[in-house]
C-alpha cells in the first residue's frame, strides 16, 4: 500500500510544525507549505491525495490557492479548508471554489485526523446511498421510505439523491442548484430553502437526515 501523499498549507509555523508532525506520525507523506505559492508549486510537482488548505494566507490566498488548484488538469483530490471561526462568507466562496471540506480552528486533532482520513476513503468511491429506510432507486426516479412510495418533485428527488450520495459534506444553496439544475439556473436562496423544507416534510421522521448548516447550507447527515 502506498502512502497518501498531503500537502499542508499554513502560514503560521506552530501550527504547521504541528500538522506535519501529526500527519506524519499517521503515516501520510506529508509536503508542508508556508504560502499559497508554495502549496500551488507543490501540487504542480505532483498531485496530492489530498489538501489542507489555510485560508488566511498572506500573498496568494487559500480561496485562490483553491481556484488556481482546480483549474488543473486532474487535480479532483480532496481540498479541506482550514478556517477561522466566524468565516462563513469564506467557507461559502471555498466550497464554491471547489474545497471539499472545511475544519474551523482552533480544531482538535483527532477531529482533524478523522476527517482527512474519511476524505481519503471516500476518494474513488461510486455513489453511494444510506439505507436507513431511505431507498434511492436512480432509475427509476423513486423513492420509497420504510417501504412506501414517496411522491416527490424532480427537484426533490434530484436534491435528495445529491445530498444523501454525499453523506457528511456540506453544500452551499448555489451548489445544490447547480446539481439539481445545471450552471446558470435562475433560482434564489430562498427558493432552495422552501424546497428543502418540503422534501424534509415528505421525508416525515427522517427529514432530520437533511441537515442545516447554519451560515453556509445543507448536508446529509453520516
Ligand atoms: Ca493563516
Amino acid at each position: 500500500m502506498t502512502m497518501a501523499n498531503i500537502i499542508i498549507v499554513e502560514d503560521e509555523a506552530d501550527i504547521r510544525e504541528l500538522l506535519e508532525l501529526s500527519l506524519g506520525k499517521a503515516g501520510y507523506a506529508v509536503r508542508a507549505c508556508a504560502s499559497g505559492e508554495e502549496g500551488i508549486a507543490q501540487a504542480r510537482l505532483s498531485l496530492p491525495d489530498l489538501m489542507l488548505l489555510d485560508l488566511m494566507l498572506p500573498g496568494v490566498n487559500g480561496l485562490e490557492v483553491c481556484r488556481q488548484i482546480r483549474a488543473m488538469p486532474g487535480a479532483e483530490f480532496p481540498v479541506i479548508m482550514v478556517t477561522a471561526r466566524g468565516s462563513e462568507s469564506d467557507i461559502v466562496a471555498g466550497l464554491e471554489m471547489g474545497a471539499d471540506d472545511y475544519i474551523v480552528k482552533p480544531f482538535s486533532l483527532p477531529v482533524l485526523l478523522a476527517r482527512v482520513k474519511k476524505a481519503l476513503s471516500r476518494q474513488g468511491r461510486g455513489i453511494e446511498v444510506p439505507t436507513q429506510g431511505i431507498v434511492i432507486d436512480d432509475r427509476r426516479h423513486e423513492v420509497m421510505l420504510d417501504g412506501e412510495k414517496l411522491e416527490l418533485t424532480s427537484s426533490e428527488f434530484s436534491t435528495l439523491k445529491f445530498l444523501a450520495s454525499h453523506p457528511g459534506w456540506v453544500y452551499t444553496r448555489s451548489q445544490i442548484v447547480k446539481a439539481v439544475h445545471g450552471e446558470n439556473y435562475p433560482v434564489t436562496d430562498r427558493s432552495v430553502d422552501v424546497m428543502i423544507l418540503s422534501l424534509r416534510r415528505k421525508l416525515g421522521s427522517k427529514g432530520k437526515s437533511i441537515e442545516t448548516v447554519r451560515g453556509v447550507g445543507y448536508r446529509f447527515e453520516e
